[in-house]
């Protein structure tokens, strides 16, 4: 990991070439006034990450020169996250109050050559006089002072002899300077605050472009990594210690691009607000993007670090898909977790033909997943199911049990249903259902064909579980602040049923529960007599189909099958890559050819014979794979070779694509060449603009009423007049041509 090029190394292994340095030193210098975020995450990584591969050190070092704000909690905190993402840092926690007496004796210095002066404006009369980008500053009247009285002045600043905003210490360099921060920016202020560390031994306290380039020298840093916004602060850096004149190796700042991600603000200081607003249970609310957050949720460690490589470090801000996180969490767990059944909201099913109970050995682990791991199901008469998992008068595509459509239990048996028990309120209450004795995973001899197979649990030895559920904590993208809170970004689900195994074995913290998604054991709250699940992420994103495609860099390969998702072999995805990429297939279809291999290679077997990789790819997935499912592969009355030849006389409009699916009927029957059928039957397509015309004009005749709507402007009706003319020919007019043809004569 961690190898990715960019900007930043460029410029480490140039100055390590060049002798520039010996050794690499960064630094990592949050201020302790706040849990840490993804952004620091970033942060982190980029220090962490650089002074590890170029065999230098990175120190932890806590910016606290705020005394206000800052707190011990933060500091134990920031110390946790980089711990917990993998890092070590150099020696002890570093802070810069440490520094405060040398970074002290550097201001006495640039006192005493001129550079310093001590300024008694008020902090109105200092923002007026600094001027404009248009116009340039004027300096205060106090920087006269000579260096006795600023010395004094300063002395006494220090022992609190002054209020807050009396005095101010300014370095002397330019008020006409074009970056406005270079003029007589401010160093030293009073405070007279108890400070975390110093307690009350300072009443002044140095300005963070004062402090920040003073430690990083006396740490011996020499690449100064900060974030886009201090990049005017640079000029500032630099003549701090060019003036000091201090001896080398001295570090130089460079910035990168700050880490947003969306549906989620990111500053500490709005995260505070929320904490404190109670508009979540802590720094650690797993809605949070701070790491303590992200942690007690259950992401692991690897995968904030796979998404802070993944997102690269760039010179532009940008905003990442929070998709893009959540891609590399589902990803890392993937490989690593045990799947377990839990249900959600739970419907008992009796199963009326079964007597007794048994144990089913499962698997843990799907097949390329590389871990071992057996549990034992109790599989018994009565059990629980999902309710949605049941559907009494389902919707096309709904594979699941219905009253008409049988379903498989996973790792058990296949069920149907025989009778729906409902309550007064219409509500179903139970399921009677019968299961097929043949039918067990594995040895399979019922013949029964299932579309998909559900999780289940044994009512009497599934254990009570709470599930929580966590959403975005914002509904909008780009949310500004507690209005555009996603008033459903937790729901807890109080009972649900998870297997017994899961508790009783606890083979992991963390779960994929089938067909539900990833879940975490509560770190704080979990206790086997009350065991709580938190959802880490589902199991594919739920929130991309609504949206454009965002540039995720790493594409999900995951696609949900029968209601179930499975990840693909390294084979099946270096197909899908290719059906993709190079044969511009769509997802779907890629996807559905690339996880089947009969399909795959029928359809390689079609290429060589044509190239029409799209329309090839429709009949194979369509037509094909329906007749494999239906018969075998060895069946086939048909070759590869007849339907390419059949797509080709759809690339060359001989015949339409809904005539192309009659001949294939055909061709599955008989085994006949497709050019043979559409003779035989006549089913050419008929294009000609003479022989469509009539036919038109014939249907316009008998239908006035439409003619005239249609002419009003109920545009519609012209898919009406096209469907008259393709019924008339039975399907075999060309579309394209009739559509042309109907609009020119209703004009
Ligand atoms: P916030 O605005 O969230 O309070 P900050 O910049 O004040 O953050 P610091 O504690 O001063 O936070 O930052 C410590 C380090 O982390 C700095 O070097 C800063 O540049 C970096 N950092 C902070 N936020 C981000 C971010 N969103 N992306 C990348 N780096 C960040
Ligand atoms: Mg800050």
């Amino acid at each position: 990991m961690n190898e990715s090029k960019n900007f930043l190394r460029t410029i480490v292994e140039e100055d390590l070439k060049s002798g520039k340095y010996k050794e690499i030193v960064t630094r990592f210098p949050p201020e302790p006034n706040g849990f840490p975020h993804i952004g620091h995450a970033k942060s982190i990584f980029i220090n962490f990450g650089i002074a590890k591969d170029y065999n230098g050190h990175c120190n932890l070092r806590m910016d606290d020169t705020n005394p206000t704000k800052e707190d011990t909690k933060y500091v134990e905190a920031l110390k946790d996250a980089v711990e917990w993402l993998g890092y070590e840092w150099d020696k002890s926690v570093r802070f810069t109050s440490d520094y405060f007496p040398q970074i002290h004796d550097y201001a006495i210095q640039l006192i005493k050559m001129g550079k310093a002066y001590v300024d008694s404006l008020s902090e109105e009369e200092i923002r007026e006089y600094r001027g404009t980008v248009t116009e340039a500053g004027k300096r205060s009247k106090y920087a006269q002072r000579s260096v006795e009285e600023n010395l004094d002045l300063f002395e006494r600043m220090k022992k609190g002899e002054f209020k807050e905003g009396e005095h101010i210490l300014r370095a002397k360099i330019d008020m006409s300077a074009a970056n406005m921060k270079m003029r007589d920016p401010l160093m030293y202020r009073i405070r007279h605050v108890e400070h975390f560390r110093t307690g009350d031994e300072w009443a002044v306290y140095p300005m963070y472009d004062f402090a920040h380039c003073l430690s990083d020298y006396i740490e011996g840093v020499t690449h100064s990594i900060c974030t886009l916004e201090f990049e005017n602060n640079r000029d500032i850096y630099n003549w701090v210690l060019d003036t000091l004149e201090l001896t080398p190796p001295r570090p130089y700042q460079h910035e990168f691009a700050r880490l947003g991600i969306n549906y989620t603000v990111m500053s500490k200081r709005k995260l505070l607000e929320l904490v404190e607003g109670g508009q979540v249970s802590g720094w650690d609310d797993p809605r949070l993007p701070t790491i303590a957050g992200y942690r007690r949720k259950g992401y692991t460690p690897e995968s904030i670090i796979t998404f802070c490589d993944s997102v690269g470090i760039a010179k532009a801000n940008s905003m990442v898909d929070v998709a893009q996180l959540e891609f590399c969490i589902r990803d890392d767990l993937n490989t690593k977790v045990p799947r377990v059944m839990c249900v959600l909201d739970p419907i008992k099913v009796t199963i009326e033909n079964y007597e007794g109970s048994e144990s089913i050995d499962a698997s843990y682990y799907p097949e390329d997943v590389p871990k071992e791991g057996i549990r034992a199901l109790p599989f018994s008469r009565e059990i629980y199911i999902e309710r949605d998992d049941f559907n009494e008068n389902p919707p096309k595509g709904y594979f699941r049990l219905t009253p008409e459509q049988p379903v498989r239990l996973k790792h058990a048996y296949i069920i149907s249903c025989k009778e729906v028990i409902k309550d007064t309120n219409g509500k179903t209450v139970e399921i009677i259902a019968e299961y097929s004795p043949a039918s067990k995973s594995g040895s399979d001899t019922s013949g029964i064909k299932v579309k998909s197979a559900i999780q289940w649990v044994s009512a009497a030895e599934a254990k009570e579980v709470e599930v929580r559920l966590y959403d975005r904590l914002f509904s909008v993208e780009a949310p500004q602040g507690v209005e555009d809170i996603n008033p459903d970004s937790l729901k807890i689900i109080k009972n649900a049923l998870i297997e017994p195994a899961v508790i009783s074995e606890r083979p992991d913290e963390r779960f994929q529960f089938e067909r539900q998604g990833y879940f975490y054991a509560d770190p704080v709250d979990y206790t086997t007599q009350k065991p709580v699940f938190n959802k880490i992420v589902g199991l594919k994103d739920s929130y991309s189909k609504k949206k454009k495609a965002t540039p995720v860099k790493t594409q999900e390969k995951k696609v949900q099958i029968d209601g179930e998702v499975v990840a693909m072999s390294e084979k099946q995805q270096v197909l899908f890559d290719k059906y993709t990429s190079e044969l511009k297939l769509n997802s779907e279809v890629a996807n559905t050819l690339a996880r089947d291999e009969n399909l795959s290679s029928f359809y390689e077997q079609t290429l060589v014979e044509l190239n029409s990789p799209v329309n090839l790819a429709n009949i194979v997935t369509n037509e094909v794979a329906r007749e494999i499912k239906e018969t075998s592969v060895d069946t086939l009355k048909f070759t590869a070779k007849q339907i390419a030849e059949l797509v080709k006389m759809i690339d060359d409009k001989t015949i339409s694509n809904k005539i192309a699916k009659q001949v294939f009927e055909e061709m599955a029957k008989s085994g006949e060449n497709p050019e043979k059928i559409v003779e035989a039957k006549g089913l050419v397509q008929i294009s000609d603009p003479a022989k469509i015309s009539p036919i038109i004009d014939e249907i316009i005749a008998k239908n006035p009423d439409n003619v005239a709507k249609f002419k009003a402007g109920n545009k519609k009706l012209l898919g009406f007049f096209v469907g008259q003319v393709l019924k008339a020919t039975g399907g075999k007019a060309n579309p394209q041509v009739v559509n042309k043809l109907v609009a020119e004569k209703l004009k």
